[in-house]
């Protein structure tokens, strides 16, 4: 499982914040997207939750569809449009 991630040693949403990613969400039902709240996420979730945790329980916050992210150094681009969005999560089973 962790040999996805190996190459990029970006594996908790603290990890992404202190290396300065962003981390940008796409619904894949009704399309909307924006870069996710990373800060209110660890406030939230605590800096070691990890991405494939985080993929699992993310739902739209808008029609509850899985969404998919993608990461991008934030100090390389600007930033797409778009407010940040809340992650919702989905419940564990
Ligand atoms: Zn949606």
């Amino acid at each position: 499982m962790a040999d996805k991630y190996a190459a990029v040693h970006l594996n908790t949403i603290g990890q992404i914040a202190e290396h300065g990613y962003a981390l940008r969400m796409d619904c894949r039902s009704c399309g909307k997207g924006a870069d996710v709240d990373l800060d209110s996420l660890i406030a939230r979730l605590g800096a070691e939750f990890t991405l494939p945790e985080l993929r699992r329980h993310a739902a739209c916050p808008h029609c509850g569809g899985a969404v998919g992210f993608s990461m991008r150094l934030a100090a390389a681009g600007t930033k797409p449009d778009g407010h940040p969005m809340a992650i919702r999560l989905k419940p564990r089973r």
